[in-house]
């Protein structure tokens, strides 16, 4: 069986290390909010390219904090992608702003730079953009318009830790980007786990004071905060694991080459990336109509595949006053979408395998 993401193996590299690194932080018996989060943040904030990093809980509440922290609440608009999972959405109705979709573009599947100035209303105080699959939004476009209209721009970077556009990663691309440690991600811990950087220096001042119940220094609160707070184990673990992302990030780009060089069926649309580094395949996500019939065929060839996502956050239940309106080009991507098994550890013979698997699907 080739499974989807083999966890258990990606994290098995870098066992020793991990093992020391726990060990450390259990002789300290210092849990939270200690060196190990110092250490970490610096890094990812290096890494990613930004003056902060604050570590949270998880990826939603990283959004959520962002917009807060910025001031933004009921009567103001934000827009962001359609096609995307539904936190990206729930992080703006959590803080009772109301979420403007704009359909997405049918080669990157990220928003559509081009549809947003027209959902820009008198209301409209953000742009949050996803780098959906991994894949960095063209920020040319939406940096202009938040220019042109004075409104913030944040990023949705879950799914592309790493991912460059034009020479600057992602996160490092607007107000402040979200990120998400969730196991599964390309650089993943072993829970829940999230960050937010940013250059403004206010900005980083106010999240890092709310993630942790508004308070600035102990039993001092200026802000009615939240509890969300990224451990020391968890800071520790993605420590160790930060330093092999852009190696990780190579392999996945090496597989998608591959992937894309040989794979060859009429059935199927490949993704399509409009940069060499512009990509982390967080997922290699293609299309087919004849979706059902596939996975059945690759589950039958023990290959396993997801769909990201199989219903658009507009036709959720959670969102019921948009269940009747239409997305056409986020329903159509929901409808054909399959992701097929990426990740480091995958090995030449396993990826031969699901080309040629791949090649042999006739429905
Ligand atoms: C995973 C993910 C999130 C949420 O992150 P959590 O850590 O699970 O809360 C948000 N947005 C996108 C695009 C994601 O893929």
């Amino acid at each position: 069986m080739i499974k989807f993401l083999d966890l258990e193996k990606i994290n098995n590299r870098f066992r020793s290390e991990i093992d020391d690194r726990i060990k450390t932080v259990l002789d300290k018996g210092w849990y939270l909010q200690g060196s190990e989060n110092e250490t970490f943040t610096k890094h990812f904030a290096d890494f990613c390219g930004t003056r902060y990093c604050v570590g949270v809980a998880n990826g939603l509440d990283a959004l959520c904090l962002l917009i807060k922290a910025s001031g933004f609440g009921p009567g103001d608009e934000i827009i962001v992608p359609s096609n995307t999972y539904i936190a990206t959405i729930l992080s703006i109705s959590y803080n009772g702003c109301t979420p403007v979709l704009v359909e997405p573009d049918m080669n990157t599947y990220n928003i559509d730079v081009n549809k947003i100035e027209e959902k820009i209303t008198a209301k409209t105080k953000a742009i949050l953009v996803v780098h959906l699959y991994g894949q960095a939004v063209q920020m040319n476009k939406v940096k202009a318009l938040a220019e042109k209209y004075h409104l913030k721009v944040f990023e949705d970077c879950a799914q592309a830790h790493g991912a460059l556009y034009e020479n600057t990663r992602v996160g490092n691309l607007s107000d402040g980007g979200a990120f998400s440690f969730y196991p599964g991600k390309n650089l993943g811990c072993f829970g829940d786990g999230g960050a937010v950087v940013t250059n403004d220096e206010d900005l980083y001042k106010k999240v890092k004071a709310m993630a942790n119940y508004g308070s600035d220094f102990k039993y001092h609160f200026i802000y009615k905060g939240i509890n969300s707070r990224l451990d020391e184990l968890h800071a520790a673990v993605l420590d160790v694991k930060l330093r092999y992302l852009d190696e990780d990030n190579a392999k996945r780009r090496n597989i998608a080459d591959y992937y894309r060089a040989n794979i060859n069926n009429e059935e199927l649309i490949l993704p399509k990336t409009y940069a060499p580094l512009a990509h982390v395949y967080h997922v290699f996500a293609i299309r087919t109509k004849k979706r059902d019939a596939l996975v059945e065929y690759l589950k039958h060839k023990e290959i396993q595949t997801l769909i990201h996502y199989p219903i658009p956050p507009h036709k959720q239940e959670a969102y019921r006053e948009w269940n009747e309106l239409s997305y056409p080009l986020s329903e159509e991507i929901h409808n054909t979408i399959l992701s097929i098994p990426m990740s480091p550890v995958l090995t030449d013979a396993e990826v031969e395998y699901i080309v040629t698997a791949l090649n042999n699907f006739h429905s």
